[in-house]
């Protein structure tokens, strides 16, 4: 049909509990008078989850971006970190922040992810880690990345902020890697408003972070560093546990609109998506495209506006690519002929609509509209 949704549609909505269920742990959180510092609500959400990552050693965190910048410092990372510039800007000023410098790795095509055949030729011997993201909940390869850090006495950190509940060959994505963070923002699959969390194998480590994020506060009288203020609140920590009871049910719409989605787009010269291999359990937080503008016959780009006269209003994720942003253009990687495949791909890639209420006849619609703007 084709025709101008009423309302804007946007790329995601995030998912919104009961409000009825909110009040009454509002009145509990009341009740106990306390709002933070690892409270009731918080010690529970982190029982949850650690049940749903299968691993008690995680931290949470007042947002995804303080997990990652504290993750790298306790990790005792120097000198250079291997990275993709394909990313959302907090993967990259997380090194930043932590003084390291970033030497961007070119991407594959068809994951979007770090490619690691090209990794090992850039390790030097101030090489300290990678700093890899499962770009879209798409896995990387973390067997070669794992076979890497062992040659090489390197940590290996993973960016899963997109990869909530993603498994690969049976096992939680976060078991890869010396630690993983994950994004608990309204524009993620699990949320608690804003908020993160750290999940890593190592104890010890799990128990620096806690106190890191405490301002370094090991005991009343005891500061052991110079930490700063990371924690999660009850009220998110509130959120959290209602918005995780919602999660099945929205991957399960998610994968009607996914199949619909893939149903009409297929045979539309232009538009691919990648397909996942067998052994990853994906987690639906994304359904991505690329339009390749020789054949589809108009750019990402002028696709975009015109999308948006139909009130549909995609994204762009992620351009412009970091490496290209003022702060990082001058290192020595961000040199675009290293960069082949991700200057390609973030000119390419478009972030369509995906969310629990969009009806099948609203994807319809956005997937012949789609049809028709195809030159
Ligand atoms: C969302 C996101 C983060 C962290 O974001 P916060 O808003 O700080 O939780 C980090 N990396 C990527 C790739 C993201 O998309």
């Amino acid at each position: 049909m084709a025709t101008k949704f009423k309302k804007p549609i946007y790329v995601t909505r995030p998912i919104l509990p009961n409000p009825k269920k909110i009040q009454q742990g509002i009145m509990e959180i009341w009740e106990s008078k306390q709002l933070t510092n690892v409270g009731e609500k918080h010690r529970e959400l982190s029982s949850k989850l650690s049940s749903y990552f299968g691993n008690n050693n995680i931290s949470l965190f007042n947002n995804g971006t303080t997990a990652l910048m504290l993750l790298l410092k306790k990790l005792n990372l120097k000198g250079e970190v291997i990275t993709t510039p394909f990313t959302f800007p907090a993967t990259t000023h997380s090194l930043t922040w932590n003084n390291l410098t970033p030497v961007f790795c070119d991407i594959e095509t068809d994951t979007m992810n770090i490619d690691a055949d090209k990794i090992e030729k850039l390790i030097t011997p101030k090489t300290s880690a990678i700093l890899a993201v499962h770009i879209f909940g798409t896995p990387c390869n973390v067997q070669k990345i794992e076979s890497l850090s062992k040659k090489y006495k390197i940590k290996v950190v993973y960016d899963a902020a997109h990869a909530f509940g993603v498994e690969v060959s049976g096992k939680n994505i976060s078991d890869y890697g010396d630690g993983s963070i994950f994004s608990f923002h309204a524009t993620k699959l699990f949320h608690t408003v804003e908020g993160g969390a750290v999940v890593a194998k190592n104890k010890n480590l799990i128990k620096q972070l806690n106190i890191e994020k405490n301002f370094g506060i090991e005991a009343p009288e005891k500061i052991r560093s110079a930490g700063i203020n990371g924690k999660l609140n009850e009220l998110q920590a509130l959120v959290g546990l209602e918005v995780l009871k919602n999660i099945k049910k929205e991957q399960k719409e998610r994968k009607r609109i996914k199949n619909i989605y893939i149903k009409r787009l297929k045979d539309i010269d232009g538009i691919s998506f990648y397909v996942k291999p067998k052994n990853v359990k994906e987690n639906f937080q994304y359904f991505v495209v690329r339009i390749n503008k020789k054949v589809f016959g108009i750019s990402r780009d002028e696709l975009v506006k015109k999308l948006i006269k139909y009130n549909v209003f995609p994204s762009k994720y992620f351009y412009p690519l970091v490496s290209s942003y003022p702060h990082y253009k001058n290192l020595k990687n961000s040199n675009i002929e290293n960069l082949n495949n991700a200057k390609l791909i973030a000119t390419e890639v478009l972030a369509l609509p995906f969310y629990g209420d969009l009806t099948n006849a609203d994807v319809e619609n956005i997937c012949d509209i789609l049809k028709k703007l195809k030159k």
